[in-house]
């Protein structure tokens, strides 16, 4: 059987300090009226302030500085993420770019295509979103089909994606096409390009969600030109690519502090001499998320090293993303509110509200439970 490993990580010099100037730049804007915080990291994108970030060498930290990356190592890239999540910071405009599509770019896109985004993407100019799922294919995504078919000068798209988070605020998305056969098998054949979305043929509608928020989308690609440049990588190397992302996409912060806000609530609820269920409820998450901390943080000290793993990155968004949806099940039962509504007086009922709205997709984004427990279990050798 395949052991778990989660090393103890060890934050570098200098990460406390970089801390502290991450808070500090939060109250003094936060003081500036330049913004107020919200609930969870996917929701309210807020281009301005994502532009604020990238000029204060937050995005694209870890990236060369030939292409506008500032050279710092993935743990300190940690620290400040971490910081940005608990404060409630509207950061989702940059993320997919930050976390997910600068990356993929800075591995396998050509010399071009790093020169032409990955300065902008880090100054905070460009944002992007992923194009993966469809009405048919979610978990299953290697059955998509939307298609891609190679003509003089590049390919013509056409297909429907859905769920596309912040597609109607980002310029570009990743995107997942079916360009070849399944042959030798059904993971062939796929392959990611960069879509622009203001392209001819590329149409964004909205979705809205739970809570009544425009935060998704529906893309439909109507025969849409992407010339030979926006292709990523290798044609049918798209699964390949898709999957060495998913260390990165599964194990950060933002996988068990979504509802981080509403257990500091709690607390400050509780109070000096809070009663002996807020006091165990609460008790018991700080020690969980200390646990969950850690073993996120092991894994970026392995993604640091060049390391792969999916398996470990698997575990800590089940258990993270467990965490997550617990803390307003837990509070409404030990903190009962009359009843929490979007937009109440009390501080403590707003975020409430919002946590309890956002909490059934947490488990669904970025892979659901069974199929993390599916990788976990082939992964310890046991199916
Ligand atoms: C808030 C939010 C934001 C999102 N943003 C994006 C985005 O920006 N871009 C994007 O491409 N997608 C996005 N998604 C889509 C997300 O990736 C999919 O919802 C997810 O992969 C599940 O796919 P599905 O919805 O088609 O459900 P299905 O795959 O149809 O699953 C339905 C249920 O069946 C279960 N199931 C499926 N297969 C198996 C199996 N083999 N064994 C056991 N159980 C199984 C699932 O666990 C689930 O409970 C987002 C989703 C949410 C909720």
């Amino acid at each position: 059987m395949t052991a778990l490993r989660f090393d103890p990580p060890t934050l570098p010099p200098g990460a406390e300090a970089l801390r502290e100037e991450v808070r500090r730049f939060l109250a003094d804007e936060r003081a500036k009226g330049t913004w107020s915080p919200r609930g969870d990291f996917g929701t309210h994108p807020d281009t301005a302030f994502s532009r604020l970030v990238g000029q204060q060498g937050w995005i694209g930290m870890t990236w060369p500085r030939q292409y506008g990356g500032h050279e710092r190592s993935g743990l300190e890239r940690y620290v400040v993420t971490e910081e940005l999540l608990v404060s409630g910071a509207p950061i989702t405009a940059h993320w997919i770019a930050d976390r997910q599509s600068g990356p993929l770019i800075l591995r396998v896109g050509t010399e071009a295509q790093k020169q032409r985004f990955l300065p902008a993407i880090a100054r905070g100019e460009i944002f992007f979103c992923i194009g993966m799922s469809e009405p048919d294919s979610g978990s299953d995504l290697v059955s998509i089909r939307t298609k891609g078919t190679k003509v003089e000068g590049g390919w013509r798209i056409t297909g429907r994606k859905v769920w596309t988070s912040n597609a109607h605020i980002c310029d570009y998305a990743i995107t997942l096409v079916r360009t070849g056969p399944q042959e030798p098998d059904r993971h062939s054949g796929l392959s990611q390009f960069i879509l622009d979305l203001k392209a001819p043929g590329v149409e964004i509608r909205p979705i809205r969600n739970l809570a009544g928020h425009h935060d998704f989308n529906e893309m439909i690609l109507d025969d849409v030109f992407l010339a030979d440049d926006m292709l990523v990588g290798q044609p049918g190397d798209g699964w390949k690519q898709v999957t060495s992302e998913l260390a990165f996409e599964r194990s950060g912060p933002e996988r068990f502090l979504s509802t981080y806000r509403l257990l500091a609530a709690l607390v400050d609820r509780g109070g000096t001499a809070p009663d002996d269920r807020v006091a165990e409820a609460t008790g018991r998450f700080v020690a969980h998320m200390w646990a969950l901390r850690g073993m996120s943080l092991s894994i970026a000290g392995m993604l640091q090293a060049g390391e792969t793993p999916n398996l470990e990155a698997a575990c800590v968004k089940d258990l993270g993303n467990a965490f997550e949806r617990a803390i307003p099940e837990t509070a409404r039962l030990v903190a009962p509110s009359a009843m929490p509504v979007a937009g109440a007086n009390d501080p403590f009922e707003t975020i409430q509200a919002e946590a309890v709205l956002n909490a059934p997709s947490i488990t669904l984004r970025g892979g659901t439970r069974e199929i993390l427990r599916g990788i976990i279990a082939r992964g310890l050798g046991l199916r």
